[in-house]
């Protein structure tokens, strides 16, 4: 039988009635890392004994009818940034390449005591830096739909283990759209959280004030599975705060309410290829025939975003980035010099690729005295103007609508020598992660070429739940989100 498209929720249903067991699920998962991986690279390090002796557990513990939950004996991939206790975690850089953390990610320890079996850790673009995936010291990872294609990034080793069939779901990072462009990319349902929704203790950091933890998976509703299970406070994050946390998969399924949905007309401008387009617009329709207006708006400070972003961000790369030094972590420089200073430099020039070479660039220059009124405070002012468009928003409307990405998965090489196009292409996630808020990445549909394309929805700080609802009643409604890349057939 193929479990290729197989949703959490019925694989959880399947388990329980005893038609699969967690180790039959475990194995073939397994099988398809074997098959799949030597062609699309979406796995930096497979997690083959452990994984195995998990799903035993699992196995017994349904056979005693005592399975710990949904989640118990479900095989899942988890990007490479997650320390797993034991398991190499890359960052996919040279400069973590052999860290094996001694400790558990707070979410990760939340997963194993939920019963999930991890099968895998996922490429990314170099520390989460990048739009393709292009950016890893272990090679791009390929477009499960079209192999000459990205799956994005950078969480696309993720979205491209579910699209594969290598797992049931998956957890990635966004801090400017890295889960919700390669969910789309890959025709994989993607959410991002609100700033502080999720503890990132234990996850490798990007960009502190923007960075965000949340699922990867096949519908809406397997993300509100993973989301009940990772969300909440955690001591050892000072971002979470004690917001009531919701049960969101049964929210999920309640009815829709007649929300107002504002389309941003900013969204809808020239770069937006016609196919795209036309998807998203049909998918506003849908909304329309389940009761919902649809309300255009204008967000007028959309169009710096991307400028604010590549100051802030790349500044708080730069700090984040210092403490790899090649003492700390990291193998150190091949050639060991005399003198301390030139060890630092050799093993930083040896450990980071271009690209985090570049973002250290800008971030210390966007930093240093002299500087920092022009650009960094600047950006944060404008940061707030961006934070109020949105909020004058959600005066009128419960969610907005819009695509994820201006264009579907790109030629690999296309962007990669030209930094400014790879910036761009965030252009329309962006916004909304200066702001803190949630979204949530939705397959639409597909181009003449068979390549997905993907919704966003957005909706006010903590309401991750109306988002899933919204998801949720779109996928009963249609059926892209089923539909199986060209590779698992
Ligand atoms: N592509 C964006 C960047 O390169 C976003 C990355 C992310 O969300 N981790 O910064």
């Amino acid at each position: 039988m193929s479990y290729t498209n197989l949703t959490i929720s019925t694989a959880h249903q399947m388990l329980s009635a005893g038609k699969i067991s967690p180790i039959d699920l475990t194995k073939h998962c397994l099988e398809q890392i074997e098959k799949t991986d030597p062609t699309i690279n979406a796995c930096i390090t497979v997690i083959k004994e452990q994984a195995i002796a998990h799903a035993e557990d699992a196995a017994k513990r349904y056979k005693n009818g005592e399975p710990r939950g949904i989640l118990d004996g479900i095989p899942l991939s988890i990007k490479d940034v997650f320390c797993i206790r034991n398991i190499r975690t890359t960052a996919a850089s040279h400069i973590l390449e052999n860290f094996v953390p001694p400790y558990d990610a707070t979410v990760i320890g939340k997963l194993k005591n939920a019963g999930a079996i991890f099968v895998s850790k996922t490429n990314t673009d170099e520390f989460t830096c990048g739009a393709s995936t292009e950016t890893s010291a272990f090679g791009v990872t390929k477009n499960p739909w079209n192999t000459e294609t990205v799956a994005g990034g950078s969480s696309g080793g993720s979205a491209a283990s579910i699209a594969s069939g290598q797992c049931l779901g998956s957890l990635g990072t966004d801090t400017g759209g890295s889960i919700r462009q390669p969910a789309a990319f890959c025709n994989v349902t993607g959410l991002k959280v609100t700033y502080g929704r999720v503890s990132r203790y234990g996850v490798i950091s990007m960009a502190s004030s923007l960075d965000t933890i949340g699922p990867l998976a096949r519908s809406a509703e397997d993300c509100a599975h993973l989301l009940e299970i990772i969300a909440g406070f955690d001591p050892n994050d000072s971002t979470t705060p004690q917001v009531p946390l919701k049960d969101y998969s049964m929210e999920a399924k309640k009815a829709l309410p007649k929300y107002r949905i504002g389309i941003p007309q900013e969204y809808f401008g020239d770069a937006l290829t016609e196919e795209t387009k036309i998807a998203v617009e049909s998918a506003a329709k849908v909304f329309e025939k389940m009761g919902c207006t649809l309300i255009p708006l204008s967000l007028p400070h959309t169009k710096y975003a991307v400028s604010v972003y590549y100051i802030l961000s790349p500044s708080e790369v730069s700090s984040n980035m210092s403490r790899y030094d090649g003492i700390r972590f990291g193998p150190g420089p091949k050639k060991i010099p005399d003198d301390l200073q030139e060890y630092f430099f050799a093993a930083r020039e040896e450990g980071f690729g271009d690209e985090m070479k570049r973002r250290i660039m800008i971030g210390t220059y966007a930093l240093s005295a002299g500087y920092y009124d022009a650009y960094y405070k600047k950006a944060q002012k404008v940061r707030t103007l961006i934070i109020r468009d949105f909020e004058e928003a959600f005066k009128n409307v419960d969610a907005l609508l819009t695509p994820v990405s201006p264009y579907p998965a790109f030629k690999i090489g296309d962007k990669s020598q030209d930094p400014l196009q790879m910036y761009l292409a965030d252009t329309l996630t962006i916004p909304s992660s200066l702001a803190g808020i949630p979204g949530i990445s939705l397959p639409c549909g597909f181009t003449s070429e068979h390549l997905p394309i993907g919704l966003q929805l957005l909706s006010p700080a903590f309401t991750e739940e109306r988002l899933l609802q919204l998801g949720f009643h779109y996928q009963t409604a249609t059926h892209h989100h089923l539909t199986c890349a060209p590779i698992t057939i």
